[in-house]
């Protein structure tokens, strides 16, 4: 077979077929395909999408380019949640310990950031020590021995999602509802799990920025999820605005603890919340969202949820003491309104350029992260501002992003008089 022919194929409309994609995705992985080649098909699905067939042999392709998690037949019900990705969005390192502690497994795989979109993974990894990438036999031993493990796609979980996600992120590739579908069902099925509930943002700062979109998204991801035998709930979240107070890598990861203490914000417990609830009731633990949120409140309130996020972290080796000491940003900056008024808009996307642009995320494969950067955020939409109050406040350890980045920042806000 000749990869170029392939690409070609896809470039001028035609279906591809199983051997096609089976093919391309195992010669990636042995490096006979180059980065280059991988991103010409992306891009020639990004413009030409694919049809239900392709898209499925697609989740297969890359389902079995890794090994399948098993857990033995238990009486557990084993789930997991994802999200199409934002700016602030902490959830799942909330929900995982929380649905554990309800007794329900958690075999969570999770990716980086994603273009201006934060990563669960590299916020994880604010914590030092911290092991996202074990076996799949320790991953198995973590979340049967305390309910939830948080772990990345690696070279045996998930590694044709592993390698071309890194490949996205860096080719303007990202937003294809296809190639979504297949980066978040294959991991979710490779998790052995029986439930999944999906979080899908709209808005501006979003993937999916309209309704409509999202709605494919989520037919598609309806439509992989049965034919996999999975239960499966989907929300839709507002991304027109970052979710919670902050949003980067090691201040993420603090405010996912105040949430888990019951000091979080709304909007955060909210999503939270609903995404729970799903879950309680697909496992058969609550029958309706009254008594999720009674599963839910009691287990925050009682510290449960707190005590298996600490389980959690040090049953992969993270070390929450050092994360304190490493986390403290050098430099800070305060923007402020700079008239009387409503806040009428955030461009969130630019908000999450702007967390690129401050260290969070990486635009190219040799730059580093910052664990101690983010925005604090003091506004929301629809709030009233007086000129010379807060906005934003963002800090990281590197003076002249920092700089840089609030020039950008700046321009995320509209306030109307
Ligand atoms: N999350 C994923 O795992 N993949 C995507 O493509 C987007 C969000």
């Amino acid at each position: 077979m000749i990869p170029s022919d392939i690409i070609a194929k896809k470039r001028n409309g035609e279906e591809l077929k199983s051997n096609d994609l089976s093919w391309f995705i195992t010669k990636y992985l042995e490096n006979y395909i180059s980065d280059a080649q991988m991103s010409a098909l992306l891009m020639a699905i990004y413009f030409n999408g694919m049809t239900e067939k392709e898209l499925l042999i697609l989740v297969e392709e890359m389902i079995n380019s890794g090994k399948l998690i098993k857990f033995e037949k238990s009486d557990f019900f084993i789930a997991d949640k994802h999200s199409t990705g934002g700016i602030g969005d902490k959830t799942s390192i909330i929900l995982a310990p929380i649905m554990a502690a309800a007794g329900i497994r958690i075999p969570m795989i999770a990716g980086r950031g994603l273009e201006y979109t934060g990563g669960t993974i590299d916020k994880l990894e604010a914590i030092p020590g911290i092991n996202v990438t074990p076996s799949l036999n320790t991953f198995k031993s973590w979340v049967e021995n305390i309910g939830c493990a948080i772990i990345s796609q690696s070279k045996d979980i998930c590694p044709a999602d592993n390698k071309i996600y890194a490949l996205r992120n860096q080719t303007a590739t990202v937003p294809s509802i296809p190639i979504i579908c297949s980066s978040i069902m294959s991991k979710k099925i490779a998790e052995g799990i029986m439930g999944l509930v999906m979080d899908i943002k709209v808005g501006n700062g979003a993937f999916m920025k309209t309704k409509n979109s999202a709605f494919k998204l989520s037919q598609l991801i309806k439509k992989v999820a049965i034919s996999y035998g999975l239960k499966i709930d989907i929300i839709y979240s507002d991304m027109n605005q970052p979710l919670g107070r902050y949003a980067g890598l090691g201040c993420e990861i603090k405010e996912a603890v105040d949430c888990l203490q019951g000091n979080g914000p709304q909007d955060l417990m909210t999503n939270t919340f609903e995404l729970c609830s799903y879950l309680l009731i697909q496992a058969g633990k609550s029958k309706n969202k009254q008594e999720s949120k009674e599963i839910f409140d009691r287990i925050i309130g009682t510290g449960k949820g707190f005590e298996l996020f600490q389980k959690m972290i040090f049953n992969q080796n993270g070390c929450l003491k050092q994360f304190e000491k490493n986390t403290i940003p050098r430099f800070e900056k305060i923007i402020r309104s700079n008239k009387n008024g409503t806040i009428n808009y955030m461009d969130t996307e630019k908000i999450g350029w702007s967390l690129v642009g401050l260290g969070c995320g990486s635009k190219n494969k040799l730059e580093k992260l910052d664990y101690t950067a983010g925005i604090e955020f003091f506004v929301k939409p629809g709030d009233v501002i007086k000129k010379g109050s807060p906005v934003y406040r963002l800090f990281n350890t590197n003076s002249k992003k920092l700089d840089l980045t609030s020039k950008l920042l700046s321009s995320t806000i509209r306030v109307y008089e």
